[in-house]
């Protein structure tokens, strides 16, 4: 199976490759050149499977010939292993059709854990495989960065270093990063912001010496990967319920259009999905996308639901080099002028596939806080304020013909003064997390320079190299 790139002008890679580059030399995302197919009869059979090898059953499809069969299956097993329930992805019904699947039981308690386990699982394999090793950098404004340290601690061919904005991320947050001890762990705080952090990951890659001499690498929400690894909840939670049978929509709070993109990737699957249902915050690019044909960049607004607090859909090329039909010439087009001017339209035909496939709606702070009280109020449940966004657009779509899943992004216990604004008292931290707030934290403190970051990432990586020999 081949990957291509949405812009056309980067060579077409396997599966290995487009996992370690992550990002196409000529700015696009990789993506298949065409959709791995399951008949209803395929579908049928993945009934009653356990987590891991109902995702080995999918993420097998992706990787093609990369991975053999027996190293997938104890990839997948290994990435699974970390996951605190049963189920992986317990599913709860909240009322007659609407259901919650919880994909917050890794090791962070967010669901990023789900794709990161297992791409921490594939880069090992493949550069033990290759005999290489590289260097993982970047940044974070909390949830990322800890399940990408969760994904990465103790693998052998990979350093990651992970940066953060000193006194911006919870408490929580920053301890989740800097209290893992792992040698190939280097967590940084910058003294500035989230896109001061972001600026200075991407000039070390754009200083070409510098990404080749340390193979620079990078496990961000473009990685294919990841979306692999995220389509097989969309069948966990679809095929419980009835499918291939029966239809299901799923409702998604998305910032950069990532997870909700992994469901897209499940129906051309052949997954009978209804409706994928966008929940945003106030940063509601999308949702005006989906209701003006037009996308435009806006100034990012802090909210109660920090991880989804984004200026750019950057998973939404994927999705728009669909809707051009895979004309790479045309989807360029859009993104310079997005690039040049903030903005770009779609017209009218497009929009209304679009529609087909995706709804949108956005909740203000006000309305998150009082969405938290009421589910709280009518069945018990805590719920976070990220997938509260994901509840409350499924009751704005209204009418059900189709059961809806909720996906719940995060566990409540990562955001208590969220919670505590709701409902006047904070979410009990689960059992694991509970002596998080007195471990030992390892973290170097770094000012917003450039060259600053580019000698500590050195000096470690060479004291990694001389105490190995
Ligand atoms: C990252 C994150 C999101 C948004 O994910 P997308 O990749 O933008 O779809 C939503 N909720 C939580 C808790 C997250 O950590």
């Amino acid at each position: 199976m081949e990957y291509i790139s949405t812009r056309g002008q980067a060579p077409a890679l396997n599966f290995e490759q487009a996992t370690l580059n992550g990002l196409a030399d000529d700015g696009g995302l990789y993506l298949p050149a065409s959709w791995p197919t399951l008949s209803q009869g395929e579908i049928r059979g993945l009934q009653g499977k356990s987590y891991p090898e109902l995702a080995y059953s999918i993420i097998r499809h992706f990787t093609y010939d990369c991975v053999p069969d027996e190293v997938l299956k104890k990839l997948v097993c290994d990435a699974c292993a970390g996951f605190r329930h049963d189920a992986v992805a317990p599913i709860k019904q909240l009322d007659d059709q609407l259901f919650l699947m919880e994909l917050f039981h890794g090791p962070t308690l967010a669901f990023k854990d789900y794709a990161l386990q297992i791409l921490g699982q594939l880069f090992q394999y493949f550069l033990s495989r290759g005999g290489c090793t590289c260097t993982i950098i970047g940044a974070t404004s909390g949830d990322t960065g800890s399940a990408a340290i969760a994904g990465l601690k103790g693998l052998s061919s990979v350093e990651l270093f992970m940066l953060h904005p000193h006194n911006r991320v919870s408490d929580v947050q920053r301890r989740q990063m800097t209290t893992v001890l792992a040698d190939n762990i280097h967590n940084i705080a910058v003294d500035g912001t989230f896109d001061d952090c972001q600026n200075m990951v991407k000039s070390l890659f754009n200083d070409l010496d510098f990404k080749g001499k340390y193979a620079l690498s990078a496990v961000n929400s473009i990685n294919w990967a990841r979306i692999a690894a995220q389509v097989v909840y969309y069948f966990r939670a679809a095929i419980a319920l009835g499918a291939p049978e029966r239809e299901i929509s799923f409702s998604v709070p998305t910032g950069n259009f990532g997870n909700v993109l992994a469901g897209y990737a499940a129906k051309k699957m052949g997954l009978p999905i209804k409706k994928l249902i966008i929940g945003s915050n106030q940063n509601d690019i999308l949702t005006r996308f989906f209701e003006s044909g037009s996308m435009e960049r806006r100034d990012v607004q802090t909210t109660l639901s920090p991880s989804m607090d984004i200026g750019i859909s950057s998973n939404f090329e994927r999705y728009l080099f669909e809707l051009v039909d895979h004309d790479s010439g045309r989807l360029h087009e859009l993104m310079q002028e997005f690039q040049e001017k903030g903005r770009f339209d779609v017209g009218r035909d497009m929009l209304n596939r679009a529609r087909q496939d995706f709804s949108a709606y956005r909740l203000t702070d006000e309305d998150t806080r009082k969405d938290i009280r009421a589910t709280y109020e009518a069945t018990g449940e805590i719920i976070d304020p990220h997938s509260i966004i994901g509840v409350s657009a499924a009751r704005k779509e209204g009418f059900r013909e189709a059961p809806v899943v909720v996906l719940a992004t995060a566990h409540p216990a990562k955001f208590p003064d969220a919670i505590h604004s709701a409902l006047g008292f904070e979410p009990p931290l689960p059992d694991e997390l509970s002596d998080i707030l007195t471990l030992e934290e390892r973290c170097q403190n770094l000012p917003n320079d450039i060259p600053a970051l580019m000698k500590f990432v050195e000096s470690r990586l060479v004291s990694e190299i001389s105490s190995e020999s």
